[in-house]
């Protein structure tokens, strides 16, 4: 029997998904030889980077302008790769968490940033609205979803400076408007796969713009000009993102996904506004449709609440160590039916008082 795996990352995959790589660590597509163990140059792991480079950026919605690459050092290394690439002079960052701090403490490395909106001092608990971006800014750099917290933006800032997203953990999860983008950067192990890969799509026309010396393994533009193969890629890693995005499409594209996480978030944000013995973390109207965070309203309560998942296989659900808490992440993969279990154990804790 499987657990409901509500762990914020490395997180669920589909069961088919998990199913397929199983079978190519086995047996590639009847080639005899494993996914792992064939040449990131052979024809067969061609196929698959260049179909998962193709995919992910028709799912975006984004064209020739675009290139999707699959790069080394997860998230965090886009933190620095991204000053890198583009900050000559200043950028612009908006503090909306760990994750989004700890991206303007890299920049920092390489110039001035400027960040013009914190929700640092109300625990993170929202999006800053209403944000004015410097003119002169070489980028806006934001975090769309905030996996520690529970906040999603649900309205881009407005900007004529290029956007860049760090989409980690609600990448693919609902239509979006990719083309407002500059860039976007995701690690992989949430919903886009396995741990090892970070998707990156940029827009060509960004690159090549700053002064500064690039080490190669840093620059995009080598990494486009090499296929995305100038070292040998993460290829389990981007063999298992593939089956991700061929699963996506089957499920009917962001459209499909982007109603079916609103239908799972909606159940369990009703139960935690309704249950006494429970209260959401994030404001309302900027709650994440992929990591529901609350707490319990009488802490002394915690072990009984923890056996009761326990007992329902509920697995990964306690909050970020620095916030407390539960935390819930219901990514694409996560079925609505483990959403259902979980708010019959919110109503049975509750019967039990
Ligand atoms: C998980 C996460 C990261 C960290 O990703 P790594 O791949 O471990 O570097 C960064 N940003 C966000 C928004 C995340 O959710």
């Amino acid at each position: 029997m499987r657990k409901h795996n509500f762990s914020a990352g490395p997180s669920i995959l589909a069961p088919e998904v998990f199913q397929k790589a199983s079978e190519a660590i086995i047996n590639f597509e009847g080639s005899g030889l494993s996914v792992i163990e064939i040449s990131h140059r052979s024809k067969e792991f061609l196929r698959v980077i260049e179909r998962a480079r193709a995919l992910a950026l028709e799912i975006a919605g984004l064209g020739d302008e675009y290139e999707a690459l699959y790069l080394h050092g997860g998230a965090s290394t886009q933190f620095l790769m991204v000053p890198y690439n583009l900050l000559q002079t200043k950028a612009a960052y908006i503090d909306t968490g760990t994750w989004a701090s700890k991206a303007q403490k890299e920049a920092a490395l390489f110039g001035e940033t400027d960040v013009i909106a914190s929700s640092k001092a109300d625990g993170y608990k929202y999006i800053p609205k209403g944000v004015t971006v410097p003119t002169d800014a070489d980028y806006l750099h934001i975090t769309t979803n905030n996996t520690i917290y529970g906040t999603e933006y649900h309205h881009l800032p407005e900007t004529r400076v290029p956007l860049v997203a760090d989409m980690s953990s609600d990448i693919f999860s609902r239509p979006l408007d990719y083309s407002k983008f500059g860039l976007i950067y995701a690690g992989s192990q949430k919903n886009l796969g396995a741990s090892g890969s970070t998707l990156v799509m940029v827009k060509k026309e960004l690159l090549g713009k700053v002064t500064r010396k690039l080490p190669s393994m840093m620059d995009y533009q080598l990494h486009i000009k090499n296929d995305s193969l100038y070292n040998t890629p993460a290829t389990f890693a981007i063999y298992v993102n593939l089956l991700v995005l061929e699963w996506i499409q089957a499920q009917g594209g962001l459209k499909a996904l982007g109603l079916c996480n609103k239908t799972k978030a909606d159940l369990l944000y009703n139960e935690i506004d309704r249950n006494p013995l429970t209260i959401g973390y994030a404001n309302k109207e900027d709650r994440s449709l992929m990591n529901v965070v609350f707490n319990l309203t009488d802490e002394s309560t915690q072990e009984r609440f923890d056996a009761l998942c326990k007992e329902a296989d509920i697995s990964g659900i306690k909050g970020h160590r620095s916030v407390g808490g539960y935390r819930a992440s219901i990514y694409n993969a996560l079925p609505l039916e483990s959403v259902e279990v979980l708010v019959e154990v919110l109503k049975e804790f509750e019967r039990r008082g």
